[in-house]
């Protein structure tokens, strides 16, 4: 019964099937949040702008990385409400506003604990179960997603000190968000240790961290991922420009430069 009814009507079937596979594709990349996309299998990630992401690991895990939403320009203004938020964890790079500013208020609002510097994250006055404390080296298991912290190159004023995090997932794959490091020569250990197949790249420039050009380096002298999705630039007019940073990667085609709101599933 299904191969009669499948043969005759096999080609304007086939082509609406591929319809609907096509227009599932495109409302997961532009409806990120409220009915996170959860592709299994698959790491989706939202660039909420500047450095904040939401990253659903294979698995369905929320993390959500550096919040700074409420007064981020970058941000759309449906993204901003903090109550839409709901990860399993908060994870912060260093304690600067552009990276912990809306943290505390999502780890009210959801109850998700927050990962960070030891030092800083004690500072937040949170319950003791939602604060999860690490310094480099550091590892801890949120849902099916372990979290290392890895070193960075920069500051973490008035606490703590700066991070980056390797998220590896259940498949096999590690995700680096470097936070707001300069190049330096022990990403190389973080190569040989965890090869991450996606990097979130700092690439903002200015007189806060490594420019697009720097960040190019970094990637070509010591990483070898499938991804490579650019944050801290266009903020702000003294921060890089997406032309800047596509310039600096010479048509890269490891590099998916995103907008603000957008979904990618890897
Ligand atoms: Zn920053």
């Amino acid at each position: 019964m299904l191969r009669r009814l499948l043969r005759p009507a096999a080609p304007a079937l086939w082509l609406a099937m591929l319809g609907a596979v096509a227009l599932a594709a495109r409302s997961s990349a532009t409806n990120p949040l409220g009915h996170p996309p959860r592709p299994a299998g698959k790491i989706t990630i939202t660039w909420l702008g500047h450095a904040s992401f939401l990253v659903v690991s294979p698995g369905g895990t929320q993390l959500l990385l550096d919040p700074w939403l409420r007064q981020n320009p970058s941000t759309p203004d449906s993204l901003k409400d903090s109550s839409r938020y709901h990860p399993a964890a908060i994870l912060v790079t260093h304690s600067h506003f552009d990276h912990s500013g809306d943290a505390k208020a999502i780890a009210l609002a959801s109850g998700a604990p927050v990962v960070g510097s030891y030092d800083w994250v004690q500072t937040l006055g949170l319950p003791a179960a939602q604060v999860m404390g690490l310094n480099v080296g550091g590892t801890v298991k949120v849902g099916d997603v372990t979290i290392h912290a890895v070193p960075a190159v920069h500051g973490s004023v008035p606490d703590g000190r700066p991070m980056g995090f390797v998220l590896e997932f259940a498949d096999g794959r590690n995700l680096y968000d470097t936070g707001d490091t300069w190049i330096f020569g022990d990403m190389a250990l973080i190569q040989e240790l965890y090869r991450p197949a996606i990097i979130l790249l700092n690439v903002g420039g200015g007189p806060f961290t490594e420019n697009p050009q720097t960040a190019a380096l970094a990637v070509r002298k010591y990483f070898r991922p499938n991804v490579i999705i650019p944050m801290h630039y266009g903020t702000f007019p003294i921060l890089a420009s997406a032309a800047d940073v596509r310039a600096a990667f010479r048509g890269d085609r490891r590099l998916k430069v995103m907008t603000p709101g957008e979904t990618r599933v890897f």
